[in-house]
């Protein structure tokens, strides 16, 4: 950590990127640690690919992330919550020029990329690794920093439910609520707060639950069409899989979901993401590797070009043997 520090604080321009479609986790380190440069007068530039989740815009300082970067001199560049450098998007060819990338994570499959690496698996979310990263760095703490950490947190173990929940969790939480921070206010805005299309989505989504013949297996499947009837985006799925995952004597749920950029397209793009929740017995994450994604154990994903047909059949294929 202290050679990532004395980096930090040579460097004059910071990029700072997470993961394309950020949960709470990548936008939560995404903006925490950006106020945490900005305050020792770094400058800084704040990079996701994708559109913010509308229930995350109510994070402060959110306006200060940039969906395009251009060739700037940048020092240096942060990627936070990335098991792999691919997963920032597009900007990757700008990113890899940059002289030194910093690799923060606690993703089980991080592959190690870029030249100082902060990775702690046993951290419930890249915000906890952050936190410690600002209060190693001196950085007073502030309830917009706070807001971001809680938020961070509270998404990444689904409001300490998950199994990544840990120790940490709760005392740094304890702390960002001694900072100012008001929970209710904030799942209000993360777990309170859903369109009508995004009800009518999780409808279409119940709909779709198949069972594999043992019952260890569920599917659900979320298809372009359905984002265009209800209106939705992508963004509106985070947390559907969990129904999946909910039924009776399931080890392991997959969300098959079509790619959809949000606006409307030619269809059969065979273009879709698995996301893949275990109840614990399973490692998902291997599972997820096999098809060249990753994760955590009881939480992983994998992009694949397939039809439907032929990629629910792998998924139930894997029924078997778990
Ligand atoms: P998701 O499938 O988007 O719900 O993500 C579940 C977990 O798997 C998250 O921690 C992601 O960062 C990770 N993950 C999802 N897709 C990929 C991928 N293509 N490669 C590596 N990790 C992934
Ligand atoms: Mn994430
Ligand atoms: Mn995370």
């Amino acid at each position: 950590m202290d050679s990532i520090i004395r980096q930090l604080k040579k460097s004059d321009h910071i990029l700072i990127a997470t993961h394309t479609h950020p949960d709470g986790d990548a936008i939560g380190s995404l903006i925490a640690l950006g106020l945490s440069l900005k305050a020792l007068n770094k400058n800084i530039t704040l990079y996701n690919e994708s559109p913010i989740p509308a229930v995350y815009r109510f994070l402060p300082e959110v306006h200060l992330v940039v969906n395009k970067i251009g060739k700037t001199n940048y020092d240096t560049a942060v990627i936070l919550d990335c098991g792999d450098l691919n997963r920032i998007g597009e900007a990757v060819s700008i990113v890899s020029r940059i002289p030194v990338i910093v690799n923060i994570d606690h993703h089980v499959t991080n592959t190690h990329f870029g030249h100082f690496q902060l990775i702690d698996t046993s951290a419930c979310a890249t915000s906890e690794i952050v936190y410690r990263l600002i209060k190693q760095m001196a950085v007073p703490l502030n309830k917009a920093i706070a807001t971001a950490i809680y938020t961070g947190v509270l998404a990444d173990t689904g409001s300490f439910r998950f199994s990544n929940t840990n120790r940490a969790a709760f005392a740094i939480c304890q702390e960002m609520v001694e900072l100012g921070v008001h929970p209710h206010d904030i799942s209000q805005h993360v777990y309170g707060t859903y369109s009508l299309g995004r009800i009518k989505l999780l409808n279409r989504a119940l709909d779709s639950i198949e069972i594999s013949a043992n019952g260890k297996l569920s599917i659900m499947i979320l298809t372009k069409d359905m984002f265009v009837e209800t209106h939705t985006q992508p963004e509106d799925v985070d947390g559907l899989i969990n129904y999946a995952k909910r039924i009776e004597d399931v080890r392991v749920a997959a969300l098959i979901q079509e790619h959809y950029n949000g606006t409307e397209q030619p269809r059969n793009s065979n273009k879709f993401h698995v996301s893949l929740r275990s109840d614990g017995s399973v490692d998902v994450a291997a599972i997820a590797s096999l098809f060249g994604g990753g994760g955590h154990s009881s939480a992983a994903g994998f992009n694949i070009e397939s039809t439907l047909s032929d990629i629910k059949i792998k998924i139930f294929s894997l029924a078997d043997k778990i």
